[in-house]
């Protein structure tokens, strides 16, 4: 037998990826043809040099990964997961994937567990922990995070920009409210839809959910609350993935029951959505994920689906001050951008003018960052200039981040289109 011929020098493939089991995003990779139209479309790349944007941060880190000759780049953690560059590759890479699936190794295995970066986003991505505990006093909770020791100490001591207005939490969560009202006050097992708050709406704005129940029992849906956890948005930006696993494997089971009952899902935050129907099965392997994906819903865009939402608007009008609509990023990416302003434009009475396709800079906690502070208000710019061009001082969007940016930008009271609806279709 010839040396070639030697068992010993067999071709065996390299591993490249390590555990074979997990999701491999090599083709993904090879799709990238290197046209750059991802980074002229990435909001931080434009403002900020040293950010080397998502081609780096997705194809080429893959394929530099395959070297087995690199660690994941630390400047994955300064990409806002905006995820603007999904939905402008021609070559539909997996862009926020790739970046997902990276920042989270890079938080598991390069990042210091004890260093100020890692207790500060831990304890912004879990919002909902803190949220359950201030909201069971909510004035004391309003009145310490008001004090100006305590936007101090954030800054000095955890790195959350002292800049930043703290979110006021309600004096009664939206679930309170829910279970005050006895729940239901609609039953129709033909028409059901489970709803996902999420923690924003339960914990500071409950009005938002509210109006969300007063329009779908409007067009005769039973509506179901079922337990539920943070979607992951702020995990998956954090690279907080085990966190963001244990929250999902929560909400798929929770979710999936209400499915068996003949329920479509349903959220009023656009990174909910986008969480449920695209993140969750690009990052986890759970049972009835893909179920869950192809059954949720943004709330108005399930409106705009099945019921004659134009029908419902004709001779609509309501008392609701002129808008400046600001779409989501993460809205965009599901399509949505220009429902809100089309169903606003049926209200007589209101007039939404909508502020551009630029995004608000904030992207979850990424702006509450003090290092990203100054670049955060750099891309929302734009964003400001147009809503103080337009005729309207309140504010209108979908995402409760970028209501906040908007508010904190120009000073505007800033509303939902659920919360529109409702004054249109139900209140008298
Ligand atoms: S837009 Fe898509 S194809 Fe073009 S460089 Fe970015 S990842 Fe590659
Ligand atoms: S997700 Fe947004 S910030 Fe991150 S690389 Fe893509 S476009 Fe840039």
């Amino acid at each position: 037998m010839s040396d070639a011929e030697s068992p010993d020098d067999e071709f065996e493939p390299v591993q490249v990826f390590g555990d074979e089991t997990e999701m491999d995003l090599r083709p993904g990779s090879d799709d990238c043809y290197k046209c750059s139209t991802c980074d002229t479309n990435c909001p931080v790349a434009e403002v900020d040099d040293d950010f080397p944007g998502p081609k780096f941060q997705g194809p080429e880190q893959w394929r530099l990964k395959r070297k087995e000759d690199r660690d994941i780049d630390d400047s994955v953690m300064k990409c806002s997961n905006c995820m603007r560059c999904d939905g402008a590759c021609p070559s539909n890479v997996p862009l926020s994937q790739m970046h997902n699936t990276a920042r989270g190794e890079y938080v598991d295995e390069q990042m210091d567990k004890l260093s100020r970066e890692y207790v500060r986003n831990r304890i912004l991505s879990n919002y909902r922990f803190f949220a359950s505990i201030a909201s069971k006093m909510p004035r004391v909770a309003n009145f310490v995070a008001g004090l100006g020791v305590t936007t101090w100490l954030g800054e000095k001591v955890m790195g959350i920009s002292g800049e930043r207005e703290m979110p006021e939490f309600a004096t009664q969560t939206f679930r309170e409210w829910w279970e005050d009202r006895g729940g239901a006050q609609v039953s129709n097992p033909d028409k059901r839809v489970a709803y996902f708050h999420g923690c924003y709406s339960n914990y500071n704005t409950p009005e938002v959910g509210k109006s969300m129940v007063r329009v779908f029992e409007h067009f005769g849906y039973e509506v179901m609350v079922p337990p539920q956890r943070c979607s992951g948005t702020p995990m998956f930006a954090n690279g907080m993935l085990d966190d963001a696993r244990r929250a999902a494997e929560t909400n798929v089971e929770e979710l999936v029951a209400a499915i068996g009952e003949g329920a479509d899902v349903v959220a009023s935050c656009t990174s909910c959505s986008m969480s449920l129907r695209q993140e969750y099965p690009e990052l986890f392997d759970i049972h009835g994920i893909e179920d869950l994906a192809a059954h949720t819903y943004e709330a108005v865009e399930y409106l705009r689906i099945h019921e004659d939402l134009d029908g419902a608007l004709e001779d609509a009008d309501a008392d609701f001050p002129d808008l400046a609509y600001h779409a989501p990023c993460h809205a965009r990416n599901q399509g949505l951008e220009g429902q809100a302003v089309e169903v606003a434009d049926r209200i007589d009475g209101v007039e939404a003018t909508d502020v551009g396709d630029s995004c608000s800079g904030i992207s979850g906690t990424y702006g509450w960052k003090e290092e990203n502070y100054d670049t955060s208000m750099k891309i929302g710019e734009e964003m400001f200039e147009h809503m103080e061009a337009a005729d309207a001082e309140t504010g209108l969007t979908e995402c409760p981040t970028c209501a906040m940016q908007m508010e904190h930008g120009t000073g505007y009271d800033v509303r939902h289109t659920l919360e529109l609806l409702d004054a249109a279709i139900v209140e008298e």
